[in-house]
């Protein structure tokens, strides 16, 4: 895919340190993340900041702007002009684009199987990383904490996280999660339907960020064997070690 090269405004971040308890989490489809994540920070009472979406929603507005998601830089000047409201409660989390509620549609099939064109376009992921600076500085200043999910949170968007986290699965369990979630079982057919979908889009996401291998200084939670209360009890003692 042709890139554009990332402008001068936006090549030289000097950016503020990140302020407040930060708990990043990446992790590819199906690893669990969004649930657990927005279950971990109800539980310490933290905001939740959900980075897929911002992508998920970037993707709705360039449709809704019929911009060609093979151009890179008109995906790169939709990102410059992206009417981006998202909000952090874990218990109310909502994103509009331009007053639209995107929150159901950001979740369709024809976006899921876009969102990676453009993700992938490296001049857009430094605007969304810079937003979501902000966005994790204000709310971990506003809650005393925030959880941060996405693909390359640990490594790039805030490797200054107070705790990083790499949460995984195999290959078949999140298969069988994502089957559930979009078929309602994990029968050979089902599975095999939700296989393109995650396998295909981890591999072209992964051409842009390593989520599949624990960074220095990441922890790596396997839920594989793990059930939802599992996975949640393994991050928060991650947190409670981080914390003592
Ligand atoms: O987490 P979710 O599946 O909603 O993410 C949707 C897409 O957003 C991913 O497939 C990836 O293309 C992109 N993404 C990303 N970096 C992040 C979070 C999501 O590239 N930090």
């Amino acid at each position: 895919m042709p890139q554009t090269p990332v402008s001068s405004d936006v090549s030289q971040p000097t950016e503020p340190p990140l302020s407040g308890f930060v708990v990043a989490i990446d992790g590819p489809s199906g690893s669990g993340k969004s649930s657990v994540s927005k279950q971990v920070a109800r539980t310490l009472r933290y905001a939740y900041l959900d980075t897929g979406a911002m992508y998920r929603a970037l993707t709705w507005w360039c449709l809704e702007q019929h911009v060609d998601l093979d151009d890179a830089a008109a995906v790169t000047a939709a990102a410059g002009d992206f009417p981006l409201e998202i909000g952090t409660d874990p218990d109310a989390a909502h994103v509009l684009v331009g007053g639209v509620d995107v929150g159901e549609a950001i979740r369709e099939t024809r976006i899921s199987t876009t969102v990676s064109k453009v993700a992938t376009v490296i001049p857009v992921r430094e605007l969304l990383r810079r937003l979501q600076r902000e966005l994790i500085s204000a709310a971990a200043a506003e809650h005393g904490g925030v959880v941060v999910e996405g693909r390359d949170i640990t490594t790039v968007v805030a490797p200054d996280a107070s705790v990083r986290i790499l949460l995984t699965a195999s290959e078949q369990a999140r298969l069988a999660r994502r089957s559930r979630e979009l078929h309602g079982d994990a029968e050979a057919t089902s599975v095999s339907a939700t296989r393109s979908q995650i396998v295909d889009r981890d591999r072209l996401d992964s051409t842009v960020s390593e989520f599949t291998v624990a960074a220095d200084g990441v922890t790596t939670v396997d839920t594989s064997d793990l059930d939802f209360d599992g996975s949640v009890a393994a991050v928060l003692q991650v947190v409670a070690a981080a914390r003592t």
